[in-house]
């Protein structure tokens, strides 16, 4: 593979920084969709009260992390007082609840990986998913949401590579690709690795925040807006770091022995993690560390066949932006 690796761009990059930084545009939420989730928010929160009087609501995943698109389906985490709650019962429970109140679609999957309530709030049209005491994920987007404070090209670069995830179809965890989670951490890692670094690594620096978690320590530095100018030595366009991200998972990255650490800033090695051969359902084909639950690699979920249909996308990426004269439409192509 290595025969095709391209170590710089050598095509006039600066034209694409227009279209793609429009595309960006087009992608952010109007500031009335905001409302509207505050609104829903605050009707499951009056549902919630009266059955749960000490429970909270925290929403998480796309709507707090700044990385949710126009029109994402929002994420709720219900913590309950009692953190060894029986997960069904109280979805089952909370279904019946949202049900009685004229929610729409309401869906309880009791036996998902992460296990929910779904449902449709008529009014607002907005979709959400209700988890219970999913408390890391709640960390973990707070985590995401400082690093996108930091320098705005993370999320320029995030908003594209989800939306060329979403047109190309390699967005489907149950498909055996990865979610928006793994490629927003892969858009931290590669910007910690810039030469300059556009992005710290806020988890190697001074704790200012620090809870425990399901026994985990989380802790970082989340004074961000001391950090507000820290990519600054690094003039790289928006265009330019799409070509350059495409270019090191088509040709540069080493899956043999690789696995990328946003709580390190670093590459770690596989053999070091044990992530060198399959146990159970964990192949490790593609490794990216979670920041916190370090076990976990979010790409356990591909296998021998979508490991193949992802690379092939990143090289079909890595080769318009190379060759065609107009990336911005053939990149999103729908597959
Ligand atoms: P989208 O806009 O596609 O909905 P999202 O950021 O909400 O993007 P999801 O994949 O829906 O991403 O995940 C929601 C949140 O759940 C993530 O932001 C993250 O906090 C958490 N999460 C998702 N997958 C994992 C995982 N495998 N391990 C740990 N946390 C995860
Ligand atoms: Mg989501």
């Amino acid at each position: 593979r290595n025969f095709k690796r391209q170590t710089e761009c050598r095509i006039d990059i600066s034209r694409l920084n227009a279209p793609f930084l429009s595309i960006y545009d087009s992608l952010i939420p109007p500031e009335e969709e905001k409302g509207k989730q505050k609104q829903l928010l605050t009707l499951l929160e009056k549902l919630v009260s009266k059955e749960w009087p000490e429970a909270r609501l925290f929403l998480y995943g796309s709507c707090a992390n700044s990385f949710g698109v126009s029109k994402s389906d929002i994420d709720v985490c219900l913590a309950t007082e009692d953190p060894d709650v029986n997960k069904s019962d109280v979805l089952l429970k909370l279904a019946d609840i949202l049900q009685s109140d004229n929610l729409q679609n309401v869906q309880a999957l009791t036996r998902a990986r992460v296990p929910i309530v779904k449902l449709m709030d008529p009014v607002t049209g907005i979709s959400c998913d209700i988890c219970i005491n999913n408390v890391l994920a709640v960390v973990n987007t707070r985590l995401l949401r400082d690093y996108a404070n930091i320098d705005v090209r993370l999320r320029q670069l995030a908003f594209i590579v989800k939306h060329w995830a979403k047109s190309r179809g390699v967005n489907e965890t149950y498909q055996g690709t990865l979610s928006s989670y793994a490629y927003v951490l892969m858009c931290i890692h590669f910007l910690q690795q810039r030469k300059p670094a556009i992005l710290p690594c806020l988890q190697g620096m001074e704790r200012t925040y620090v809870v425990k978690v399901d026994n985990i320590e989380c802790a970082y530095f989340d004074q961000v807006e001391k950090l507000s100018g820290f990519g600054s030595r690094n003039r790289e366009s928006i265009a330019q770091l799409v070509w350059a991200f495409f270019n090191y998972w088509a040709y540069c990255h080493d899956y043999t022995n690789d696995v990328i650490s946003v709580r390190t800033g670093s590459i770690l090695s596989k053999r070091v993690k044990d992530w060198t051969r399959r146990i159970g359902n964990d192949r490790h084909l593609i490794c990216i560390e979670d920041p916190f639950e370090t076990s976990h690699d979010l790409g356990r979920v591909v296998d021998k066949y979508s490991i193949k249909v992802l690379r092939e996308e990143f090289e079909r990426a890595a080769e318009i932006m190379q060759h065609d004269p107009n990336p911005c439409v053939k990149l999103f192509e729908p597959y």
